[in-house]
C-alpha cells in the first residue's frame, strides 16, 4: 500500500484498502476556523440538536485566522459565534485572537495595521499554526474546513480540506465516509541551487501537471531529494497540492519530521505518541514523475491560474505595482529570511506587503540578529510594511479594511498560493506567484526578476 493507503487502512480498523474503496475513516483531529466554522456549526446544530455534544472536545481545533483584523461587523459576529460554542462546548483548543476578557473585541483602526493587536491565545494561519502548536502527527487523519489543509502532508499524515457538512459530521461523530484516492508519485532527486525554493518545486510541477493533474489523487514525495527539504520546505510544497486538485499530500516521515513533531507536542503538552507509515515495497502508483530538484529555476504562475508557469528569468519586461510576502504558504520564518538575504542593504522599489504567517514568526523574525540588526528591522529598514498581526490578510482579498488587500487592478507578485480573478480583492488585480526569494528581488526592481542576480 502507498503511505496514503496505510494511514486510512488503519483509520478504518481495516488490513488492507484499495484506491476507488468508499470506506468509513476515524478522525484524529477535526479543524475549523472563523470562516467556516459558523456555518459548521448551524449545521451541526441542525443535524444533532440544539443541544448536541461534539464527539471530542479535546480533538477540535479552533483558530481564527481569516478575517480578524477588520472592523467588518460580520467578521465579528463571526468570532462571537465561534466563542460561544467553544464556551458551551469546553472546546480545548480555541486560539482566538482577542485578549482574554475583552469581549466584544475587534480590531482598532486608530492603532493602525502594523502595531500587535492581538491576544497571547492568537496562533496566526491555521496551517502553519497546526503543527507549531503541536496537533499534526505523523500517522493520523486531519479534517478541516480549508482547503489547504493538505499543508500537514508534510508531516506523514493524512490531511485533507472538508466542506462545512461533513466537518459538522465529524464534529458529531467523529467519522468520515471518503474514497481511498490512487496515488501519484512524485520522486525528488538532488538538491535545490541557491535562489531555488520549494515554491519553485511545487509549481513546476503544477506545471507540468496542469491545476487539475492530480484531481482526487494522492500527491506522495519520495526520492533523495526530500532529505535536503526542511520541514518548512515540505510544507510549502505539501500545501499547494491542492492546486493540482488533489485530495492530500504525503511526505516520507524521517528523522526532522519526527525532531519537529516530538519538540511541538512536549513543548505544546498536546498528545506525544505517534505511529509513522513507512512505505511498502509493493506500492502501487497510478503515475511516476521524476523532479531534478538541481535543475530547477526560479518560476513564476502568472495569472490567472497557479499552473501557467514561466521562469522568472523570461518575465524581466513585467511590470509590478505591488509584491506580497504572506499566507500560509511564503509567511513562516524561513521565507521572510530569504526575502532578508535579497533585501538586506537594499529598498524596495514597489509597495511591499509582509504578514508573517504566526505570532510565533513574528518573535523568530524580531529576536534574530544578522549583525546589528534583527531581520524584523532589515525588511523594515528595506521599505517592507510589515505587520504584527498575523492572518490571511490579503492572501483572500477579505474585507475593504484588510490589510494588503488589491483595491484595483494593480499587478501584484506574491509568495501566496493562488492567483485566480479576485483572489486578493479586485477582480482584474493581475497576480503572479513566486518564491519568496523572487518576490523580494521582483520588489527591489519593480519587475520580475530572477533572484539569482542578487546572490553572491
Ligand atoms: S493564508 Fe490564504 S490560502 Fe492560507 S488559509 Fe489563509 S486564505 Fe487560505
Amino acid at each position: 500500500m502507498t503511505l496514503t493507503e496505510k494511514i486510512l487502512a488503519r483509520a478504518a480498523g481495516r488490513a488492507r484498502v484499495e484506491a476507488g474503496e468508499n470506506i468509513w475513516v476515524n478522525a484524529d483531529i477535526l479543524m475549523t476556523h472563523d470562516i467556516c466554522g459558523p456555518g459548521t456549526i448551524g449545521v451541526f446544530k441542525r443535524e444533532f440538536g440544539a443541544n448536541a455534544r461534539v464527539w471530542n472536545r479535546e480533538r477540535i481545533v479552533i483558530v481564527t485566522d481569516h478575517y480578524i483584523f477588520t472592523c467588518s461587523e460580520l467578521a465579528r459576529r463571526n468570532l462571537e459565534v465561534l466563542r460561544q460554542f467553544v464556551a458551551e462546548q469546553g472546546i480545548q483548543y480555541f486560539y482566538d485572537v482577542t485578549p482574554p476578557g475583552a469581549r466584544g473585541w475587534s480590531f482598532d483602526p486608530a492603532l493602525g495595521p502594523l502595531k500587535r493587536q492581538h491576544g497571547p491565545r492568537h496562533a496566526g494561519i491555521c496551517h502553519v499554526a497546526l503543527p507549531q502548536k503541536g496537533h499534526v502527527r505523523p500517522g493520523e487523519v486531519l479534517f478541516g474546513t480549508d482547503s489547504h489543509t493538505c499543508t500537514a502532508g508534510a508531516f506523514n499524515q493524512f490531511a485533507t480540506g472538508i466542506g462545512n457538512t461533513d466537518a459538522a459530521f465529524v464534529m458529531g461523530t467523529g467519522k468520515l465516509l471518503l474514497k481511498v484516492p490512487e496515488t501519484m508519485h512524485f520522486v525528488l532527486e538532488g538538491k535545490l541551487a541557491p535562489g531555488v525554493m520549494a515554491k519553485d518545486v511545487v509549481l513546476h510541477i503544477i506545471g507540468r501537471i496542469g491545476f487539475d493533474g492530480a484531481t482526487y489523487r494522492a500527491m506522495q514525495f519520495g526520492g533523495s531529494g526530500v532529505a535536503f527539504l526542511s520541514i518548512e520546505d515540505r510544507m510549502t510544497i505539501a500545501n499547494m497540492a491542492i492546486e493540482a486538485g488533489a485530495k492530500n499530500a504525503i511526505f516520507p516521515f524521517d528523522g526532522r519530521t519526527a525532531e519537529y513533531v516530538e519538540a511541538r507536542t512536549q513543548l505544546n503538552n498536546t498528545k506525544r505518541d505517534y505511529v509513522p507509515v513507512e512505505p511498502d515495497r509493493d506500492q502501487k502508483f497510478v503515475a511516476e514523475l521524476v523532479v531534478e530538484l538541481d535543475r530547477l529555476e526560479p518560476l513564476v504562475a502568472c495569472p490567472p491560474d497557479p499552473s501557467r508557469c514561466k521562469r522568472a528569468a523570461e518575465l524581466g519586461d513585467v511590470k509590478l505595482d505591488r509584491a506580497y510576502i504572506g499566507s500560509c504558504t511564503g509567511g513562516k520564518a524561513s521565507d521572510f529570511v530569504e526575502c532578508a538575504r535579497i533585501l538586506r542593504g537594499r529598498t524596495v522599489a514597489i509597495e511591499t506587503f509582509g504578514v508573517p504567517a504566526t505570532p510565533e514568526v513574528v518573535a523568530d523574525l524580531q529576536r534574530t540578529y544578522w549583525g546589528e540588526k534583527t531581520i524584523w528591522e532589515i525588511l523594515t529598514d528595506a521599505g517592507v510594511q510589515m505587520t504584527e498581526n498575523p492572518s490571511c490578510a490579503a492572501c483572500l482579498g477579505g474585507p475593504p479594511d484588510t490589510f494588503g488587500r488589491i483595491d484595483k487592478p494593480l499587478r501584484c507578485i506574491s509568495t501566496t498560493n493562488r492567483n485566480f480573478p479576485g483572489r486578493m480583492g479586485h477582480k482584474d488585480a493581475e497576480i503572479y506567484l513566486a518564491s519568496p526569494a523572487t518576490v523580494a528581488a521582483s520588489a527591489v526592481t519593480g519587475r520580475i526578476t530572477d533572484p539569482r542576480q542578487f546572490l553572491g
